[in-house]
């Protein structure tokens, strides 16, 4: 217990209180912070020299900030925020009207053929995802070039169309059907046909 470790009871050189308060903590726009006294060397807080800080209050910008932008279909809000913690001030939310589409001119995609209808579409200058297509009709042959049989195909063509075909085939294939499909009308033919056979041989 006697021992040179034991205490070496240095006295304390005491703290050297700043003159200036330290931030303890900083107030906002809304809520108060404090301050205090605090020692240079060992940053301990001199007791009762804590101090409130007021709350800075809302420094409200001029201008208004636009919270969601408005879209073509889509209203906007727009309001006064604070410049320096970005609160909204109450009862400053306005709307902002949908803009509307800004389309462009209608630009051909996909060019109609006879047999296909084609396509066309124009853009938003707004938002080029947004994108309108319309089809264009089937091209219609001209007088010179159509056949016969199809004089209106304005008006119900995919309807017509498949039946003219149907009942003008069968006259011109009837020709050929000799040659070409023997098979498939074998009922028909099957008389004539074996008295063929006998050629055949
Ligand atoms: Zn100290
Ligand atoms: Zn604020
Ligand atoms: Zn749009």
């Amino acid at each position: 217990m006697d021992g040179a470790t034991k205490t070496e009871e240095i006295p304390a050189a005491g703290h050297q209180w700043n003159e200036k308060a330290t931030v303890d903590q900083a107030a906002t726009c809304e809520s108060a912070g404090s301050q205090s006294i605090h020692c240079a060397v060992c940053d301990a807080r001199k007791e009762g020299t804590e101090e409130e800080i007021p709350a800075t209050g809302h420094k409200w910008n001029t201008e208004a900030t636009v919270d969601k932008a408005a879209t073509c279909e889509a209203t906007g809000i727009k309001s006064i925020h604070c410049k320096v913690c970005g609160a909204i001030q109450e009862g400053t939310e306005e709307d902002l009207p949908a803009l509307g589409h800004k389309w462009s001119e209608w630009t051909v995609s996909k060019e109609a053929t006879y047999d296909m209808e084609g396509e066309e579409q124009r853009i938003c200058a707004n938002d080029p995802s947004h994108v309108e297509t319309r089809v264009i009709e089937k091209k219609v042959k001209s007088a010179e070039e159509s056949e016969p049989q199809t004089p209106p195909q304005t008006e119900s063509q995919s309807s017509e169309k498949p039946e003219t075909q149907a009942s003008t085939q069968p006259e011109t294939q009837s020709q050929e059907e000799p040659e070409r499909s023997p098979s498939l009308k074998p009922k028909r033919r099957s008389l004539p046909k074996q008295k063929g056979n006998q050629m055949f041989l």
